[in-house]
This record gives structure tokens, C-alpha cells and sequence, in this order.
């Protein structure tokens, strides 16, 4: 038995869209119209009989049929979260907030009333909220403070298939609490609404991987919505495109010259290539033929401002036609309308532990996807109608890409999780995962917390450690904040993480005007190294923001080729942080002034684990593991020597370089005996 399944075909009028208070202005209405077109609607009461019925639910369907958008309105309306909320989870902060601006639209309200969420370093929410949108990252940091997650109702795991390490935790612990809160309530009895608090679950899925949700859920209840899928004809490379983004835009233009009217969405791996692309199509498309259709070329990656990734879904203008750059935000997360051709390079980011370099580190790699995200990417050009799909490799390249990923659980390093587990009292090898992790990676993350105090000699919590949690940083980072409580500076630490924690580089680099970007560069430069650098920065922009207008203040960093944005956004987050500050207790006004040695040593207190020693042939030899470590030639310190050095991360290229670097005294580390022992 493979459970129902719901959609248009077999479906009967319901009646599911749509707030039913005031009268709706015109694109309110027509708003609402879209919400009756959507596969889904036509099922959604029988959907929600069964949701009611069943603790668990696995709802799988195709992209675009109304999943995401719909189903939390359906439980709202329909009366089912009680007087509680609806999580809706997310593995990427982007979709949360543009899936909440687009269901509060639904909902014919502003965002962050009745619909609103929470990623980290935002979030828009109120009282009155019933929905949230959030990141499977933000709703385990609220385990922290909620255990059992009690102002929830109903809690939606959507895009599992993703199987992010956060999902992979939520999921184990929604199991636990759900005996917890749902066996609880069947003890004391029905009918009473402060002690029985059942909680439901629904799994969503746009892959057919249902199956092993179920089973892990004791064979949870499968229900399928059937989408509208039109037929995608595919085409393969003859050979390997190594120049992908050229390949693409090649690709684009001769869509645009041959091809019927109908918006292109092409996948590629990250911002940088995006960003290349962006340029050279704009470049291209101004010396197309005075009658051609006009190019409107839409970037959508997570980095990006809100307001711009929200361009994506408007129509284009009259004869224009859209080219929609995306990383794999919209293979399933994000459905644009008005898709009819696919480019896709068969390339993605993706975060991975190399567990058996430099004592083990994540990095993002650039790697061929697997032939689950192939068969989504195509399915993107059908939604509307029949379309088509280039794939910039051979066919034996998709012939032998595997069949899906590995779940991040097994691929990523777990210092921040496992921190983040033992402040609710549990214990990472011992919790019921639909994967277990690696020994090793756990080995190695229980050393990086003992290293900077989170833990003692034991593997127990300390004080120190549970401060450290309650920041939204990795442990590295948060170490560093606690540890200037002692220190009086942490006016200037926060200030550093804060850009260390933006979404994307302060520095931007501009090839064709190398000289002038060093120049403009020198004047930040501190001789300690790249955070001090970054200090520098931030009290330049302090200083010009409290005196001179927008305007100026955006020139004067387009002068400085620095990036205003991360400014902007760091300015964020350091208030974010200064609210964690006071609840833990540091006073983030403490300042060490023009004297940055504490700086310094409380950023070393926390990457202590991240440091590497000089040798005499001019390499560095990590204190931790036995890697030799380039420093990366972006840094203020590329060029020199020093005796000690601590770094933020470690990228792998062709070789392993160290980003984010800093000189620190080698005495530092004579309290650090393991360490001071094998820098002897
Ligand atoms: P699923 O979760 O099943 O993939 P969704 O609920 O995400 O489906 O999408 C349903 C519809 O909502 C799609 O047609 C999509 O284009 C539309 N949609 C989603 N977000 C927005 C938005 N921000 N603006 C306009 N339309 C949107
Ligand atoms: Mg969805």
C-alpha cells in the first residue's frame, strides 16, 4: 500500500483559499485564484483528514505543486494548530524568507504578523504569528530554550530529501519529544488544552526517497500529491563543457536567437560564477540585433539582498525575455513561474568534511551533482508546459553520476552540533539518527571543544561552553566573544565576527584595477593580519556613517573597493550579538582602545585549534594534525613571515591554503600544553 494520493485528477471542490475576512482588493483576488489553480488544492481536505488522523505524515510531491506554499494554510484554516504555531523548516535561510513573503501575501497581510520567520540574524515575527518560516538551524537553536517546542502545534520538516545535518537533528529529536508531548497527553486525558499539547509532524518531500522517512518514523503514513509535470525534452553535450559558464552563456544566446518566447533558468554552482555570468550575458545582449527581444537577467543566490532575489518571480516587460542565474535554491525550494528552457552546467556547491587533511575541516567544493538533482533541474523547463533542458555534459556523464548525495551528517564536521546537543542534555552518538556519523569526526570535535573550553577533560559541559552555545556562531567564534569578558575588549571582538559571520566577503576584487585595489587597501592594512585589517575597516565605515550621508558613504566604499552590503549586514548581526551578550552576561561596550593585543588573544583563545607553526624552510605546520598550511594569497600576511599564525578556515584548491589569518606571539600557546609541546 502506497498510501493516497491527491491532486487534480481525483480531487473535489474544496474550499481552501483564502483568509475569509474582508473583501479582497483586485490583486489580493487574483492572488487567490493562483492558490485554486495549484495541484494540491483540489486534495486539500481529504490532505488534511489524514494529517489529522496520523501523528506523522510523509507528504511527497512534485516541485511547484503547492507543497510548501499551501499545506501551512490548509492547517491553519483549518483549525488544527489550536492556538500554537506552524514551523515550516527550511535548510536555506533564502527560501525561508521568500517563502514567508510570498504565503503572507497569500494571507493578505504584512510579513511578520500571521506569517511570518526566523533565520539567523533575522527574523520577523510577532505575538500574533501562526506560521513560521524558518531554517532547520533556527528551530534547534529554539530546543535550546524550548525543549519540547511547546508553542508549536505542528511542525513541517520540508525539503527533507535535502537531509541537511540540522534536518537529520530535528528530525531525531521531533521523534523523541513527540513521544514525549503526545504519550504524556494520552496519560492525563483529553479535553484538557494546557496539558495535552500534541504535537504533529509532517515530512515533505520532492523526491521519491519517502520510504526511509516512513520507516523511521514507524511506518508513517506516504501520501503523494500529483503534480503537473509536461513533457522535457533533454539534450547532452557531445563533449565536456570545462568552461561551463562560457558553455552556458553560449547556450542562452542561441535559446534567445532560436527559440520561442519562454524564460531561462540556468543552475549553476555559486555566487562567483553567477556573478560572472551575470556580466558577460549583459555584455553579449547589448550587441544583439536592434530587434531582438531585450535580456532581463535575474541573479538568485543566498548572498544576494532580499529585495533583489524577489525580482525573480515579478513577469518581465513586454518582448523581454527572463534569464533567471540560480544556485540549487530552485531545484525544489523555489518554483519561478514562466520557466521554459533549463541550462544546466552539473555543477554544485556543497560542503565537505575532509576528514583525513589537516586534522579534518569543512570546505565548500564545487562538485558534479547526482542524477536526482539532474532529473529535478530538467523537471524545472515542464511546469507550465512542454519545455526543453541543455545539460552541459555527455550523457555518460549522467550516466554515471550517483544517484543521490550522502546525507550532510556523514560529509561535515559536527563541533557545533555536538556543543549544541550537550546544552540539551544529549549525547550525539547516542541520539536515534536516521544515519550515525563518523567516529572520527566526532573524536575530532570533541578535541576542538576541549581545546577552546567548552568541554573539560571528562567530555562535560562547562559554564564557559554553555555560554558559548547560546551565540549563533560556530563555537570557534562564539569562544572568542566569552573569552573577552576577561579581556575588556569586546566592543572590537564582536565588531570582527560580526563581518566574519556576513554572508559574503568585505573585500571585493576587482582584477582589471589590481593596483588601485591594493592601494585602497593599504591604508586598512594592520601588521598583525587580516582581523585587525577588518577592525581597521570597521571603524573607518563607523566614522564616516555617523557623520556623512548614504550617498557618501556608499562612494567612499566603492572607493575603498569594500563591500557595503557585508557592512550593512554586519551592523546586524553585531546587534544580534550584543542581545546574546547581555543575556550571557559580557558587557559588549568593553573596549581595549588603540591597544589590540586583546584582540588578538581572544580570537586566539578560539581558533586555537586553527593555528600553525613557522618552520625554518618558510612552510607552516599545523599545532593540530600534521598538515603543512599555505596562507592564502587574499591575506595582509600572504607575503610575510611570522613565527605563529591562527586562521579562520582552511580552503583546499589545489593546495591548502589558510584564510583569515593573524599573527599571534608564540607564547600564547604555553598554556595550551599539547600544543606548546609539539611546537617544541
Ligand atoms: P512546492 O513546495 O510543492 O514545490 P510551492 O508551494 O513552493 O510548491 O509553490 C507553489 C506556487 O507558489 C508556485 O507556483 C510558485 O511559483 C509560487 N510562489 C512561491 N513563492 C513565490 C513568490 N515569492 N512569489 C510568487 N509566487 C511564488
Ligand atoms: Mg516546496
Amino acid at each position: 500500500d502506497h498510501g493516497n494520493t491527491f491532486g487534480h485528477t481525483n480531487g473535489r471542490e474544496a474550499n481552501h483559499a483564502g483568509p475569509s475576512s474582508a473583501p479582497l482588493n483586485p490583486a489580493a483576488q487574483a492572488i487567490q485564484e493562483q492558490r485554486k489553480q495549484l495541484p494540491i488544492y483540489l486534495g486539500a481536505d481529504a490532505l488534511i483528514e489524514e494529517i489529522k488522523k496520523n501523528d506523522v505524515t510523509v507528504l511527497l510531491g512534485e516541485t511547484g505543486s503547492g507543497k510548501t506554499t499551501q499545506v501551512p494554510q490548509y492547517l491553519l484554516e483549518s483549525g488544527l494548530a489550536g492556538n500554537r504555531m506552524i514551523a515550516v523548516t527550511q535548510p536555506r535561510k533564502v527560501a525561508a524568507t521568500s517563502l514567508a513573503q510570498r504565503v503572507a501575501a497569500e494571507q493578505n497581510g504584512p510579513l511578520g504578523k500571521v506569517v511570518g520567520y526566523a533565520v539567523r540574524f533575522d527574523e520577523k515575527s510577532s505575538p500574533h504569528t501562526r506560521i513560521k518560516y524558518m531554517t532547520d538551524g533556527m528551530i534547534m537553536r529554539e530546543l535550546m530554550s524550548d525543549p519540547s517546542l511547546s508553542r508549536y502545534s505542528v511542525v513541517i520538516v520540508d525539503e527533507a530529501h535535502e537531509r541537511t545535518l540540522r534536518t537529520d537533528l530535528l528530525i531525531a529529536n521531533l521523534k523523541k519529544l513527540q513521544k514525549e508531548r503526545n504519550g504524556s497527553s494520552n496519560a492525563k486525558g483529553k479535553g484538557n488544552s494546557n496539558n495535552s499539547k500534541p504535537l504533529k509532524i509532517v515530512i515533505m518531500s520532492a523526491t521519491l526517497d519517502a520510504e526511509k522517512f516512513s520507516k523511521f518514523f514507524d511506518n508513517a503514513k506516504i501520501l503523494y500529491v500529483k503534480g503537473r509535470q509536461h513533457p522535457v525534452k533533454i539534450f547532452h553535450s557531445a563533449e565536456g563543457q570545462p568552461d561551463y559558464v562560457d558553455s552556458a552563456m553560449r547556450t542562452f544566446f542561441q535559446i534567445h536567437t532560436d527559440q520561442p518566447p519562454g524564460d531561462v533558468l540556468i543552475f549553476l554552482p555559486g555566487q562567483e560564477d553567477i556573478e560572472s555570468l551575470e556580466k558577460s550575458i549583459d555584455m553579449f545582449a547589448k550587441r544583439l540585433p536592434q530587434d531582438s527581444p531585450e535580456v532581463l537577467v535575474c541573479p538568485m543566490f543566498a548572498a544576494q539582498a532580499p529585495g533583489k532575489n524577489a525580482k525573480v518571480f515579478l513577469s518581465p516587460p513586454p518582448n523581454t525575455r527572463k534569464c533567471i542565474l540560480a544556485t540549487n535554491i530552485a531545484e525544489t525550494s523555489i518554483t519561478i513561474p514562466g520557466v521554459k528552457y533549463v541550462i544546466d552546467t552539473g555543477k554544485c556547491k556543497e560542503k565537505q568534511y575532509l576528514a583525513r587533511m589537516a586534522g579534518g575541516f569543512d570546505t565548500l567544493l564545487t562538485r558534479d551533482i547526482t542524477k536526482s538533482s539532474a532529473m529535478q533541474r530538467a523537471g524545472r523547463a515542464g511546469r507550465e508546459g512542454s519545455g526543453l533542458c541543455f545539460r552541459l555534459y555527455t550523457e555518460d556523464a549522467f550516466n554515471s553520476m550517483a544517484l543521490s548525495g550522502e546525507p550532510e551528517i556523514l560529509r561535515c564536521s559536527l563541533t557545533s552540533s555536538i556543543l549544541q546537543l550537550r546544552c540539551l542534555g544529549q549525547d550525539l552518538m547516542e541520539l536515534d539518527l536516521m544515519d550515525a556519523p563518523d567516529t572520527d569526526t566526532i573524536c575530532s570535535a570533541l578535541k576542538t571543544l576541549f581545546i577552546i573550553g567548552a568541554f573539560d577533560k571528562q567530555s562535560q559541559l562547562t559554564p564557559a561552553g554553555r555560554h558559548m552555545a547560546s551565540f549563533p556562531l560556530e563555537p570557534q567564534h562564539a569562544c572568542a566573544i566569552v573569552a573577552s569578558k576577561e579581556h575588556g575588549c569586546s566592543s572590537e571582538v564582536i565588531d570582527v565576527i560580526s563581518v566574519l559571520s556576513a554572508s559574503s566577503k568585505l573585500f571585493l576584487d576587482v582584477t582589471e584595477k589590481r593596483d588601485a585595489v591594493s592601494e585602497a587597501r593599504r591604508k586598512f592594512r594592520h601588521p598583525s593580519g587580516d582581523h585587525l585589517t577588518i577592525l581597521n575597516v570597521v571603524r573607518a565605515y563607523q566614522a564616516i556613517a555617523s557623520s556623512e550621508k548614504k550617498k557618501s558613504r556608499k562612494d567612499w566604499c566603492r572607493k575603498h573597493f569594500l563591500n557595503e552590503r557585508t557592512l550593512i549586514e554586519a551592523r546586524e548581526i553585531r546587534e544580534q550579538l550584543r542581545q546574546t551578550c547581555t543575556r550571557v552576561g559580557v558587557d559588549y561596550t568593553t573596549s581595549c582602545g588603540e591597544n589590540e593585543g586583546p584582540v588578538i588573544a581572544c580570537l586566539g583563545h578560539g581558533l586555537v585549534a586553527n593555528s600553525a607553526f613557522l618552520q625554518p624552510d618558510g612552510s607552516y605546520k599545523q599545532t593540530m594534525g600534521s598538515s603543512f598550511v599555505k596562507i592564502h594569497p587574499g591575506s595582509t600576511l600572504s607575503d610575510k613571515k611570522v613565527p605563529a599564525i591562527v586562521y579562520d578556515e582552511l580552503v583546499y584548491t589545489n593546495q591548502i591554503y589558510a584564510r583569515g589569518v593573524s599573527s599571534i606571539p608564540k607564547s600564547f600557546f604555553a598554556k595550551h600544553h599539547a600544543l606548546s609541546q609539539r611546537a617544541a
